[in-house]
C-alpha cells in the first residue's frame, strides 16, 4: 500500500512492507520514500521522520544540485552576483577608477555602492577574484556572528578555514575546528547564521542525534526554515 503523506513542506511516500523498522530512501527524481512495517503507527512515523527531516534535506539539495545546471554566471557587465542574500550586478570598471574614492587600499574587486567592481585588467581571472572576495567576507562575517551564539552554547571556536566543500555548506572538525563552503556567504544572513549555528553545535555532540537538533531549536526556532531555505535555494549559491 502506498500513501502520500506530508508534514509541513516535506511531502514523502509512505509504503508499507514487511520489514521490520521504518526507512527512508529518496529517488532519482527527488521522491521521498519512507518504508515502514504494516504496524508501525502513523505518529511514530512521523517522528522518525521529522529526525531525519534535515538529512532529507540534505539529500534532496545534493540531488538537485547534481541535476539541475549549473548557474553559470558570466563576468560582464550587468550579471548579477550574490552576497549575504542579495544580488548586485556587476561592473567592469578602469583600474583606474577600482583605486579611487575608496579608503581600502586597491582590491581587483570590491562591492561598492550597490554594485561589484572589477579591475577591467582583472577580468580574465574574474572567478578566482570573486572566490577570494567571498572568503574574505566570509571571515569577516564569522568574527562579527559567532560571538552571538558562542557562548550560549557553550564552545570556543579555535579555528575557521575557509574551502570548497562541493554541495556541503560548513563542516566541523576536532578541537574547535570548523569549516565553510566558500559559497555560503551567498546565502540570505539567517541562513548564513543556521549553517553557523549548525556547526557550532556540533562542536559538542557531533551526530544528528536528538539532543543535537533540540540544542539547535533552541538557539534558533525557526532553524527549519532557513534549512529548507537551503534545500530548495542551494543549487544557485554558486559562480
Ligand atoms: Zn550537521
Amino acid at each position: 500500500m502506498i500513501t502520500t503523506a506530508k508534514m509541513d513542506s516535506l511531502e514523502y511516500r509512505l509504503r508499507r512492507s514487511d520489514r521490520r523498522s521504518v526507512g527512508i530512501s529518496i529517488e532519482r527524481d527527488g521522491t521521498v520514500v519512507v518504508t515502514a512495517p504494516h504496524q508501525a503507527e502513523l505518529v511514530d512515523i512521523e517522528k522518525f521522520v521529522s529526525e531525519k527531516k534535515i538529512w532529507i534535506y540534505q539529500k534532496l539539495h545534493q540531488k538537485k544540485s547534481l541535476n539541475r545546471e549549473k548557474p553559470k554566471r558570466e563576468f560582464v557587465n550587468g550579471q548579477g552576483f550574490l552576497y549575504l542574500g542579495k544580488s548586485y550586478r556587476l561592473k567592469i570598471v578602469d583600474d583606474v577608477e577600482v583605486k579611487s574614492g575608496s579608503s581600502q587600499k586597491a582590491a581587483p574587486l570590491r562591492l561598492w555602492h550597490g554594485y561589484f567592481e572589477l579591475a577591467e585588467s582583472k577580468k580574465a581571472d574574474a572567478r578566482n577574484h570573486f572566490v577570494s572576495w567571498y572568503r574574505k567576507q566570509i571571515r569577516k562575517q564569522l568574527k562579527e556572528r559567532i560571538p552571538r551564539y558562542d557562548k550560549r552554547i557553550g564552545v570556543t571556536v579555535k579555528s575557521i578555514r575557509i574551502l570548497d566543500l562541493g554541495h556541503r555548506w560548513a563542516s566541523c572538525g576536532r578541537n574547535g575546528n570548523i569549516s565553510f563552503n566558500w559559497r555560503s556567504v551567498m546565502a540570505p544572513a539567517w541562513v548564513f547564521d543556521y549553517i553557523l549555528v549548525h556547526e557550532l553545535i556540533h562542536l559538542i555532540e557531533r551526530t544528528h542525534t536528538a539532543r543535537f537538533w533540540r540544542v539547535v531549536a533552541r538557539v534558533m526556532p525557526d532553524y527549519e526554515e532557513h534549512a529548507r531555505w537551503l534545500n530548495e535555494n542551494g543549487a544557485d549559491l554558486d559562480l
